[in-house]
């Protein structure tokens, strides 16, 4: 069995890199960059990069797939034609601040819109970043409240931002108030931090996660470097508390586009006992053209790994309509695979 990726960058620094002078003083900046072009992206979108992050970016190399991730391009102030905000149309489903309810049986609750890390592809980066969607007890009190009057909501998806960035005692706090509601059946939490910054994942976060009802964590993961001996001992912490963990992707240009990337990225999350859930098309937020990968190209990447990987290691290729109308299965199709 291959070992986890290792640290690569010495020059990584101790804190999260949080702006294009931190980047470029920590070397992570491809040489010639202008700072103007990074600072004015940052003036629009969040920037975070973790010392877990940094420390796997390889300066040397253009393509580095975990930069690609993180580091930001000016590029990202130009919206392509089909490009909008809120594509998965959050806004029109919104009963209450911070839950989404766009199916019958289950319903999104972001409790705060702080991540460890800003991906550049994100598709809520309008609204995403450090000071902002904190939910007040006010208003988490009401969100409590329409989920204990809406009892065909069986499932509860906490996102954000990433729900993992709360402190052990408020999430276990939250949980429990939804885990009390007696329609509610599942839990479910998506996150970045298992990969992202690993060392958040401590024996009370662990704790804070072990319920009385089923709890499942999808980790958010892209490239199989990710999951580093840190990432892997943090997600062993997980299991251990009897978290039952699901892995998401997105097909991105220049990170995982190749058979043998989605291949690396699947066996890395079975060997940290991830099972691959979702890999997402990318959703057409502003300023991410660079990252798209034809549906087309997906479908063939997938078909060529369908013999070539283990059932545990496939996940169902989705795509969000448009205007909020959910999920689609992509595919492959039997034609598809021959
Ligand atoms: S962690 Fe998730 S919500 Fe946060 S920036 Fe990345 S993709 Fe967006």
């Amino acid at each position: 069995m291959p070992d986890p990726a290792p640290a690569r960058n010495l020059q990584a620094s101790h804190r999260t890199l949080r702006d294009a002078s931190a980047l470029a003083e920590a070397g992570l900046l491809p040489p010639g960059t202008e700072l103007a072009g990074l600072e004015a992206v940052a003036a629009r979108y969040a920037i975070a990069v973790t010392p877990a992050m940094a420390a796997l970016i390889d300066p040397a190399d253009p393509r580095d797939p975990i930069a690609a991730q993180y580091i930001p391009d000016p590029a990202e102030l130009r919206t392509a034609p089909h490009e909008i905000e809120d594509p998965t149309a959050d806004a029109p489903f919104t009963p209450v601040p911070g839950v989404v309810h766009r199916y019958p049986d289950r319903a999104l609750l972001k409790p705060l819109l702080a991540c460890p890390v800003y991906c550049r592809f994100c598709f809520r980066r309008e609204v995403v970043g450090p000071d902002g969607g904190l939910l007040s007890t006010g208003q988490l009190e009401a969100a409590l409240a329409w989920f204990e009057r809406t009892p065909a909501v069986r499932e509860v998806i906490l996102t954000g931002g990433d729900p993992l960035m709360l402190s052990p005692r408020r999430l276990s706090w939250l949980l429990e108030r939804l885990a009390a509601i007696p329609h509610v059946e599942i839990l479910r939490i998506h996150s970045r931090v298992p990969v992202a910054d690993p060392g958040r994942v401590t024996a009370a976060l662990a704790a804070a996660l072990t319920l009385e009802k089923p709890l499942f964590l999808c980790v958010h993961a892209n490239h199989a470097r990710e999951f580093t001996m840190e990432a892997m001992a943090a997600l062993q912490r997980l299991t251990g508390a009897g978290v039952v963990l699901l892995g998401q992707s997105v097909l991105l240009r220049g990170v995982n586009d190749s058979a043998e990337a989605l291949e690396g990225l699947f066996r890395a999350m079975l060997r940290g006992r991830v099972k691959p859930y979702y890999l997402h098309q990318l959703d057409p937020a502003p300023g991410t053209a660079r990252f798209t990968v034809p549906a087309e190209e997906g479908r063939a990447l997938l078909a060529a790994l369908r013999f070539r990987v283990t059932g545990l290691a496939w996940p169902t290729y989705v795509q969000e309509r448009p205007n909020g109308g959910g999920k689609a299965v992509v595919g492959p199709v039997w034609e598809d695979v021959v």
